[in-house]
């Protein structure tokens, strides 16, 4: 009954009208919520938990596409190295060293996207700019085989500022698209959830992550 499949489907139209991909993020609900969007016909969902993510994964569809979207411990890549398609908040060298080596010994190569700081708020994880720059162009990560750097995720500040998050998603957009000059490649921009995301669409947000207004409050 929680479910709003309505908001779903004019999210999913919002974001296909910009070319955007919507992730169901269904962190904290139950399977039965999570199969109800399945069986509307919506295949990617995002998690936050690393234990509650496997959990799901066991007893839901195959052809679901799991996104890992949260902070992301080290040692908990494994649990979730088998299956994850795409790891969104990879926010340290040290973890994408982690990711590549889970990846390997899974025979895999594991898409993941470079979290940037871009909140006012200094609890944010993430690389700088200048950070991700350097890594990029580092002898270290041209090592790790085993990831593929598919595009950014960030988190605009949790505000009703609109002109701040407006200049914050401007700022990461900016920034994808010049690195995108240099790894053409990359192709994903994940900015966007419930309360912000027509701001990150208008911004050039190619992923967008909708909890609440599909699931219902958490
Ligand atoms: C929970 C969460 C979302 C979804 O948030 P809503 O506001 O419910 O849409 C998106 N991205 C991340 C990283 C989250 O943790």
């Amino acid at each position: 009954m929680s479910v709003n499949l309505s908001a779903l489907f004019r999210i999913k139209a919002e974001a296909a009208a910009k070319k955007a991909t919507v992730v169901a993020v269904s962190k904290t609900k139950p399977v039965a919520d999570i199969l109800e969007v399945y069986h509307a016909g919506h295949k990617i969902f995002g998690e936050n938990y690393v234990q509650e993510l496997v959990d799901k994964q066991l007893l839901l569809p195959a052809d679901i596409e799991w996104h890992f979207i949260g902070h992301l411990q080290s040692n908990k890549v494994k649990f979730i190295a088998p299956f994850v398609s795409l790891i969104h908040g990879a926010d340290s060298f040290g973890l994408l060293k982690e990711i590549n080596k889970q990846a390997l010994k899974n025979k895999r190569v594991i898409p993941c996207l470079l979290q940037i700081y871009i909140a006012t708020e200094e609890t944010k994880f993430g690389f700088s700019v200048s950070e991700a720059t350097m890594m990029l162009q580092s002898p270290e990560f041209s090592d790790l085989k085993n990831i593929e750097i598919r595009g950014l995720m960030g988190m605009a500040s949790f505000s009703d500022n609109v002109e701040l998050i407006k200049n914050e998603f401007k700022g990461l957009s900016g920034f994808y698209l010049q690195l995108k000059a240099s790894y053409p490649w990359f192709s994903i921009l994940s900015m966007g959830m419930t309360g912000d995301y027509k701001i990150a669409l208008d911004q050039g947000s190619t992923m967008i992550r909708i909890g609440s207004a599909i699931f219902g409050h958490r």
